[in-house]
């Protein structure tokens, strides 16, 4: 990508007749193949590419040397007893080279070659020069990230400037020294206690993202989270650029009620998010749509962290169209398909002025990545007319009025 990040995310297997395979964890599966070495299996199709930036040419390379790699990195392939790229790699291997970064998602059966098509684009990409990690790969298991690092310390072996390190459970770190490896391999929680808690490596320097198993992470309760969290932490700024902002003038808070229910058939089209700045207006909120008949989720202080978190996967399924939630568990929220964001309050600091980065946080989406976007922020009197004034000057950007009296205007 422009920003020079590669995230190669999603290199996951596929049993051979294409099947998720009912009967075993496909993260062990994969793990068994390793430690079996059964060597490379032979793709008949199950071979997908599945996003690929639409410019680069899909080509493919024959043989390792026509990848252009460092001397020492092919050596290692040799060494390793690799003479020919296998079908994944033949396919897979010119855009995790590529330059400028693409992202890629790849899916394979087990042992067609995956990881070593992701190793050597970790390896190829590490800048010795700068003693950071710049290459960070995330794994479900323990054991899954051990064979990842020793099939990366076996390519790398004439390369023995490149350091790795595993984030795994009985690693300990010295909290007060700065992580200095290239490449760290581990588990998502421990990736986040190293980057975020302990703040031992810059999330902003990662230039390499690799998701393994990505469709077993996904599906994992809690790595889902923590995976989409560290690859949030890499990305660049919120920025409100593809957001359209509205504002709708409104008497008082019934005023505000009959607005979300002229705009509730668009905003539920998509999904939607309304934010309150109390539990009690949210809950008031609530209970007016539920009795009007409009199907809501609330997320709210007073929920245990199970229910807040029943209570996001149905909003995440599409079992509910509008999240209503407050200020408070904003930060939390992270949903991509979310496309508009309806301030019933808009976010306001403990004095009263304008909380412009709670604004950006709620309704920003991260430039490249993020998808267009609508805020619809409801007015209701002069105090937060000026409120949403400060917003609009802060950063800029113009926050149009909108009459949610008039279908056109909606539309
Ligand atoms: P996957 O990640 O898809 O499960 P691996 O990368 O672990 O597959 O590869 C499976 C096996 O095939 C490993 O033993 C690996 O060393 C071997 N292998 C990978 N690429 C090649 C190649 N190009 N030529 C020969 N053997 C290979």
């Amino acid at each position: 990508s422009d920003n020079g990040k590669t995230y190669t995310t999603g290199l996951s297997s596929k049993t051979a007749d294409g099947n998720e395979g009912d009967t075993a964890d496909p993260a062990e599966t994969s793990l068994l193949i390793k430690i079996l070495g059964k060597g490379l299996v032979n793709t008949k199709l199950s071979l997908d590419i599945q996003q690929k930036n639409p410019n680069s040419p899909l080509h493919s390379v024959k043989t390792f040397e026509a990848l252009h790699l460092k001397p020492e990195l092919l050596k290692g392939i040799y060494a390793m007893g690799f003479n020919t790229p296998s079908k994944i790699q033949e396919t897979a291997l010119p855009t995790l080279l590529a330059d400028p970064p693409q992202n890629m998602i790849a899916q394979s059966q087990s042992g067609t070659g995956k990881t070593a098509a992701f190793v050597l684009a970790m390896l190829s990409r590490v800048n010795v020069n700068l003693n950071h990690p710049q290459v960070l790969c995330l794994s479900p298991t323990y054991e899954l990230a051990i064979q990842t690092g020793e099939v990366a310390a076996r390519m790398g072996q004439f390369c023995p400037e490149i350091k790795l390190r595993f984030a795994v459970r009985g690693e300990e770190v010295d909290r007060n020294k700065r992580i200095s490896e290239h490449i760290l391999i581990g588990t998502p929680g421990k990736m986040l206690d190293w980057g975020l808690k302990f703040r031992l490596f810059d999330m902003k320097k990662i230039t390499v993202f690799v998701l393994d198993e990505a469709d077993v992470m996904i599906a994992t309760q809690g790595h889902h989270d923590q995976c989409i969290r560290i690859h949030k932490l890499m990305r660049e700024e919120e920025s409100l650029d593809n957001i359209k902002q509205y504002y709708v003038k409104c008497q008082n808070e019934d005023g505000k009620y009959n607005a979300i229910q002229n705009i509730y058939g668009c905003i539920s089209i998509g999904q939607a998010i309304i934010f309150c700045h109390t539990r009690r207006t949210a809950a008031w909120l609530a209970a007016k749509m539920t009795t009007d008949c409009h199907s809501v989720a609330v997320l709210s202080g007073d929920l245990t962290v199970e229910q807040r978190l029943a209570v996001l996967d149905r909003f995440r399924s599409g079992l509910e169209k509008v999240l209503i939630t407050t200020n408070v568990l904003s930060r939390g929220i992270d949903i991509e398909q979310v496309t508009i964001v309806v301030n019933f309050d808009l976010p306001v600091d403990v004095r009263g002025n304008a909380d412009c980065e709670t604004y950006l946080h709620r309704i920003g989406r991260t430039g490249r990545f993020g998808k267009s976007g609508i805020a619809i922020n409801l007015i209701d009197g002069e105090k937060s007319m000026a409120v949403c004034k400060a917003i609009e000057n802060h950063f800029k950007k113009e926050i149009q009025i909108l009459n949610t009296d008039c279908a056109d205007d909606i539309e």
